[in-house]
């Protein structure tokens, strides 16, 4: 696989220089089959992991306006509304509202597959639909980026930081680009990843400070779609020249990590087969937990997850002992990181 396959088209003729690196293909994490929804117990059945609010700035959201796709046109509506309520509508664009920011740390602060069905709902994405993604074609930086697991382990999620540092760089610097372009005051323009304490029009229950708002959007007020299309038509143009000279050496810096980080990426892709170290021994003395053994190397696991680690048996994919810890609501990307780090995974 390459970039290209996951960068929004929208980017193709603007960054064309990370375009051909290549990835191994992510096998594990399968989001047409979610990982998250293997188990009927699970929370995420409804949500996969879209429990997140993305950032879509001025030009994505333009760009759904301009695009006369259908499967576009629940984002439209969605994104009409939002404008309509005002929460976290900004000329940079709709970033997560207080309100919505306060579910996020409620929700969080509780333990990840322990979360009772309402309380992922109440944070779902407002772009998602039916377990779709209504707004895909111009969805932001973390959508294009996530994968739950990665078939590199540690090294896969560090190559996707980076690709996401990337786009984040992009989608920032061309949204104030285009700000600038449409005559927003230079001196007014933030010229960082903006969030709701950056405005404070709203408050966490939602109420919105519309004399606020009003001064934060100036004379664009009313014409918020308007504004938001204008920025898609200058973005869209821009070539790859003009976007290395809006984005200088934090682009060439973020662009050599990304090849730097494919490099380990590619070299620690999981093999197709996994197995124990047949000199690993298994310590059952305690109830709650097990150490595996091997020499003096030492590994304390949930007693829960040894017939997993048995799966590893040189015969069962690797990716399908994944899915047998999806099926009982884990994810084993760690643990597999550390068996492998310390020798007690090994290939066939
Ligand atoms: S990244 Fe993982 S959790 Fe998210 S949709 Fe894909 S498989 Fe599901
Ligand atoms: S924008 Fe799309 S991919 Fe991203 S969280 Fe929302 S529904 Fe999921």
């Amino acid at each position: 696989m390459i970039l290209q396959n996951k960068i929004p088209h929208l980017f193709h003729s603007i960054f064309p220089e990370v375009l051909d690196i290549e990835f191994p293909e992510e096998q594990i994490a399968t989001c047409n089959s979610c990982t998250l929804c293997r188990s009927a117990e699970s929370p995420y059945i409804n949500t996969k992991c879209c429990t997140y609010q993305p950032t879509l700035v001025n030009f994505l959201l333009g760009g759904v306006f301009e695009d006369d796709d259908i499967a576009l046109d629940v984002g439209k509506e969605r994104i009409q509304s939002q404008i309509k309520s005002r929460a976290g509508v900004t000329p940079y664009g709709i970033i997560p509202s207080a309100a919505y920011i306060f579910r996020e740390k409620k929700a969080n602060s509780q333990d990840f597959w322990s979360r009772p069905h309402q309380l992922v709902e109440s944070i779902r994405c407002p772009y998602s639909h039916e377990g779709l993604c209504t707004v895909w074609k111009y969805r932001e930086n973390l959508c294009v980026t996530f994968f739950c697991s990665s078939i590199g382990g540690v090294a896969g999620q560090t190559f996707w930081k980076k690709v996401n540092s990337y786009l984040k760089m992009a989608e920032t610097s061309l949204a104030q680009y285009a700000m600038l372009q449409l005559g927003w005051p230079p001196a007014k323009i933030k010229t960082d990843a903006v969030t709701a304490v950056d405005f404070k029009f709203e408050e966490e229950d939602g109420i919105i400070n519309d004399a606020k708002y009003a001064a934060l959007w100036g004379d664009w007020i009313g014409r918020e779609e308007e504004f938001y299309r204008s920025c898609f038509n200058i973005v869209k143009n821009i070539d790859a020249v003009t976007f290395k000279h809006i984005t200088g050496q934090t682009r060439e810096i973020l662009e050599a990590a990304i090849r730097d980080t494919q490099k380990k990426f590619l070299l620690s892709s999981l093999p197709d087969f996994l197995l124990l170290h047949p000199g690993v021994i298994a310590d059952k003395s305690n109830e709650d937990h097990v150490v595996l053994i091997l020499g003096e190397i030492t590994v304390k696991v949930s007693s829960a997850l040894l017939p997993l680690i048995y799966s590893f048996n040189g015969k069962r994919q690797t990716v399908e002992v994944f899915q047998l810890g999806y099926n009982i609501l884990f994810n084993m990307s760690d643990l597999v990181d550390e068996l492998r780090e310390k020798g007690m995974l090994i290939k066939p």
